[in-house]
């Protein structure tokens, strides 16, 4: 049985008086925005995970990216000075694979839209990987690699055609690259759900079902979901009933957070991970005033505006006028739409340093 530890209606962010890990002994960990950022390592990630651990902190990563092994990506981070055996990476396609072999026989054929890391992933299970509709399949699992091509996707048509489950891995449009957004796993499913008409299961956030398949292999009474995207790291966070702490060293901004849906708001906000080896302030509103530290945000009008009050200390840490303001906007908007013009001056005048 998996425990839900959250009220998804809070309009607050939660207190950490000490490090933040030492509140939680399993550290659900995203790579991408997070740890790392394209191939670089992004500064400050591996020394803070290195005292969580050191203080007893589990930490696993937990991708949709399904196109790498967890060997691979253990050999990617421990590049970077960042320890991680395989068994602490939890792909999409290790979740899928875990999902089917509970459901079928051992050794059963599975039909792969993918690469090397889904197929390593069903070995692992137990699963037989498979290339053809004609190898009489069981299921049919989809998840990206640079390798999927046409005849796959049409190999995988005919068979959810015969009517067998179909397992999407994750249903991310787009993968970053340099040169902006490429085609990521969600299109290549829309393009076999085209010829189909069928819809999958889907694996990866914003679902629960990879997280609590990390939860599953790993125990921990006391997670905690890390990510840098709203819509699915913290809304996934939030489905599976995990607290969860967005970081800005990724994908979405302050002004995402502002405008953030209940679905998607996280219980703590970091510039970047080193955010888990520190205390946090609680934020709330109360009398139409959020507060948070020394910052009050309130609206003057239709504007809302950030002051600094009693032991406040302007420029040291305007995180926390940001905090204050995600907290006043999450309760303004509560009903209604986000009124993002409200807010753009506010969020100007912090000095968040990025
Ligand atoms: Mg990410």
């Amino acid at each position: 049985v998996i425990t839900r530890f959250i009220d998804p209606d809070s309009v607050e962010l939660a207190a950490a008086p000490g490090p933040l890990f030492a509140r939680h002994d399993l550290l659900l960990v995203d790579l991408d925005g997070v740890v790392v950022l394209g191939d670089q390592v992004i500064p400050g990630s591996a020394a803070a995970l290195t005292t969580a651990r050191s203080a007893g902190t589990k930490v696993v990563f937990v991708t949709n990216n399904a196109s790498r092994p967890p060997l691979v990506v253990a050999e990617q981070l421990a590049g970077f000075g960042v320890d991680a055996r395989p068994d602490e990476v939890m792909t999409s396609a290790v979740a899928a694979a875990t999902v089917i072999a509970g459901r079928v026989p051992s050794g059963a054929p599975v039909l792969v839209i993918g690469g090397a890391g889904l197929r390593e992933a069903l070995f692992a299970a137990g699963l037989r990987p498979v290339t053809e509709a004609a190898a009489d399949p069981v299921a049919v699992v989809q998840g990206f690699a640079p390798e999927v091509d046409w005849s796959m996707l049409a190999e995988g048509t005919v068979a959810i055609r015969a009517g067998i489950p179909w397992i999407s891995t994750n249903s991310d449009p787009t993968l970053p690259s340099p040169r902006g957004p490429l085609p990521g796993n969600g299109a290549l499913v829309a393009a076999v759900a085209a010829a189909t008409g069928a819809t999958p299961e889907v694996i990866g956030k914003p679902g629960p079902v990879l997280y609590d398949a990390a939860r599953r292999a790993h125990g921990g009474d006391r997670p905690l979901a890390v990510g840098d995207r709203l819509d699915t790291d913290i809304a996934g966070a939030i489905a599976a009933g995990l607290p969860s702490l967005l970081v800005l060293s990724g994908v979405s901004s302050p002004l995402d957070l502002l405008a953030a849906p209940a679905s998607a708001r996280p219980s703590y906000l970091g510039r970047d991970l080193g955010a888990i080896t520190m205390a946090h302030p609680s934020a709330r509103v109360s009398d139409g005033v959020g507060r948070c530290g020394g910052f009050e945000a309130s609206f003057d009008g239709a504007r809302a505006v950030v002051r600094v009050s009693g032991d406040g200390q302007p420029g040291q840490d305007d995180l926390d006028g940001l905090r204050a303001l995600a907290v006043l906007a999450w309760c303004q908007s509560a009903g209604g739409a986000f009124a993002r013009d409200s807010y753009e001056d506010a969020l100007k005048g912090l000095n968040l340093n990025f």
